[in-house]
């Protein structure tokens, strides 16, 4: 049969992830288990992939079978769209299953707001596809490195310490970073459109900070640009920004393993997480991007 594959992937998947098989008992109030994942969104995420299959039950007659299982939480739904996103190669079940969902979101009356996360290592492409992807999807973008770098260009007390951190390759504290993308999402309307966060979080301090800031809404998908430390290096040698000589890299790249690697496990309990192979040219890159990020929007 010509899904057998898509089929297998999507259980592997779905063992691998932890998606209930039977509709959990707990989900009544508070749809977060022990440790923080949702439950009731993934068992969702089987229930769409299971009308999908069936093929007595038409998505007109699914989406509102789900939207009533969902308890019509807007979140419950996302959630269960990206986690298919997240697990399938594309497919035409997790096609079918992804549609559905979508039309249950428009019978609910989502915001329609995409609010994004991409993190990466140093050199990993973040900055020229969040550009693209966010022009794309009619988003606002934040790049901390960037407010952090017009920070430093005013000349003032804060300033300079902000610049003293960055140019040695360390992160900027918590407090200060929080302070000023805060204010900045604030500026914009956090419950707007949406908006693509480029660089931050990069501590799971600042991840649960950003959480609390947007409540009650959430981030949709975490976005990982994945790319090897050779090719980080070889990049950013091609480039002349102050902080990419030989030792600020390696301090970078170690600050990265060690305080945004944890931000990755901490939202992949909580938030679908896409894995972006950041090794090829940047115009593939950019072409899965948008095609995983499409069918996550309403
Ligand atoms: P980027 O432009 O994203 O490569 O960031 C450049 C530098 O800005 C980093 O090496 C850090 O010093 C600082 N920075 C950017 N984003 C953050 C953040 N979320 N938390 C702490 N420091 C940050």
């Amino acid at each position: 049969m010509a899904h057998e594959n898509e089929i297998e992937d999507l259980e592997e998947a779905s063992r691998r992830e932890g998606w209930p098989s039977a509709w959990p008992a707990a989900v009544a109030g508070d749809s977060r288990a022990a440790g923080g994942v949702d439950v009731r969104s993934r068992a969702l995420a089987r229930r769409a992939l299971g009308f999908a299959l069936d093929s007595a039950v038409s998505r007109e007659q699914a989406a509102p079978l789900l939207v009533q299982l969902a308890g019509a939480d807007t979140r419950t739904l996302k959630l269960a769209r990206a986690w298919i996103v997240r697990a399938a190669s594309p497919g035409p079940i997790a096609a079918a299953a992804i549609g559905t969902l979508s039309l249950a979101l428009r019978q609910v009356g989502t915001d329609g707001a995409v609010r994004l996360v991409v993190l990466g290592r140093p050199g990993a492409g973040k900055g020229t596809q969040c550009i693209d992807l966010a022009r794309r999807l009619g988003i606002p973008r934040f790049s901390t490195g960037e407010l952090l770098r017009e920070v430093f260009t005013q000349q003032t007390c804060f300033g300079a310490k902000v610049q003293a951190h960055m140019n040695r390759g360390s992160l900027v504290p918590d407090r200060l970073v929080l302070r000023i993308l805060a204010g900045r999402l604030a500026e914009s309307g956090v419950t707007g459109r949406g908006f693509l966060l480029d660089g931050f979080p990069r501590t799971v301090e600042q991840a649960e900070k950003l959480d609390t800031l947007i409540a009650p809404k959430a981030i949709d998908a975490v976005i990982e640009l994945a790319v090897r430390a050779e090719t980080v290096i070889e990049r950013l040698r091609l480039r002349a920004r102050d902080d990419d000589t030989e030792a600020t890299v390696a301090r970078r790249l170690a600050e990265y393993d060690r305080n945004t690697v944890p931000v990755l496990a901490w939202y992949a309990a909580r938030t679908p997480l896409l894995r972006v192979d950041g090794d090829r040219p940047a115009d593939w890159v950019a072409m899965e991007l948008r095609q995983r990020v499409d069918a996550i929007r309403t």
